[in-house]
């Protein structure tokens, strides 16, 4: 097999727990993730070169060493001592830098793609191995399905039962760094032992709203007042909980079924520069 076609799906994060800082400067954090209908589309395909050729439509994509799919080709390359190039075109749908990783997928992507392009049969395992020093929702991504994510959000605590939740997500059309969020937020360090609470997600979407939390809500509202206007609307328009997912700034609000979702996006007062999609979670892949 010479070329390979793949999605990259985004993700959202229905709980998200700071449990401190590390002694190594990283967060400890303890995460709810499912992936999400809403995808990048990446075309993989073996070439006659020693290049990684990254290509894409969208104009603030960066194209070089500086996309995760680009470190993820030269990554697996190193690792598994191959030769040969490979060239990368990434339909990208998922907005960047904003709380749905969609970079991490990317990165998954090329690394589950030319897994399969090169013969490699690196288990899964493996794959979360090299996909760690990528990026911290890698791993989360080379699973594909919902889990609890601890340590620096890399380690799988549990698996979560699949969820049949239809989402309208927000995003203001500006993009929030990861960094800054984090900074922004006051977190101790790290108590002996940590939070060994495994709390499990209710299947009634009714009772979604009370369990949906994020810690990184506040530090983000207070870079970007935005995320509280579209938490808003999103309520008014119906959703039974609302929440902005990983560092943000995307806002999703949870709906029983496709048609309430669409309603609700007819019904909702956005911004100019809002950006909307209406997704569902993802069931295992
Ligand atoms: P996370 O939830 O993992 O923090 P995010 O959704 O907030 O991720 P990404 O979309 O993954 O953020 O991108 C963050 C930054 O990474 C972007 O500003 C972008 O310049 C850079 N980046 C590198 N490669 C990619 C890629 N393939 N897709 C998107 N962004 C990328």
């Amino acid at each position: 097999m010479e070329r390979i076609s793949l999605r990259a799906p985004a993700k959202v994060n229905i709980r998200l727990d700071v449990l401190g800082k590390r002694p190594d400067g990283y967060h400890e954090i303890k995460t709810w993730i499912y992936p999400i209908s809403l995808a990048d589309e990446l075309h993989i395909e073996k070439v006659n070169t020693t290049k990684i050729i990254i290509s894409s439509a969208h104009p603030e994509l960066p194209l070089g060493e500086e996309n995760l799919a680009y470190r993820a080709a030269a990554l697996f390359m190193k690792e598994r001592g191959l030769s040969g190039g490979v060239k990368i075109e990434i339909i990208k749908r998922i907005p960047l830098a904003a709380g749905l990783g969609g970079g991490s997928s990317d990165a998954a992507a090329v690394l589950k793609g030319m897994n399969i392009l090169w013969g490699a049969n690196v288990p899964p395992d493996g794959l979360m191995e090299i996909g760690v020093k990528i990026g911290a929702d890698v791993p989360f991504f080379i699973l594909g399905k919902g889990a609890i994510m601890g340590g620096k959000g890399v380690r799988v605590v549990k698996f979560l039962p699949p969820l049949k939740a239809w989402m309208v997500l927000i995003n203001p059309g500006l993009p929030l760094s990861t960094q800054q969020v984090y900074q922004q937020g006051k977190w101790g360090l790290t108590k002996e032992g940590g939070d060994n609470r495994i709390l499990m997600p209710p299947q009634d979407l009714k009772k979604m709203g009370d369990f949906l939390h994020n810690d990184l809500e506040g530090p983000a509202l207070e870079l970007m007042p935005i995320i509280e206007n579209i938490k808003g609307r999103l309520h008014e328009a119906g959703a039974s909980g609302v929440l902005m997912t990983g560092s943000g700034p995307t806002v999703f609000g949870l709906f029983r079924s496709e048609a309430e979702a669409r309603r609700a996006t007819r019904d909702l007062k956005m911004e100019e520069e809002w950006i909307c999609f209406v997704a569902h979670t993802l069931s295992d892949s």
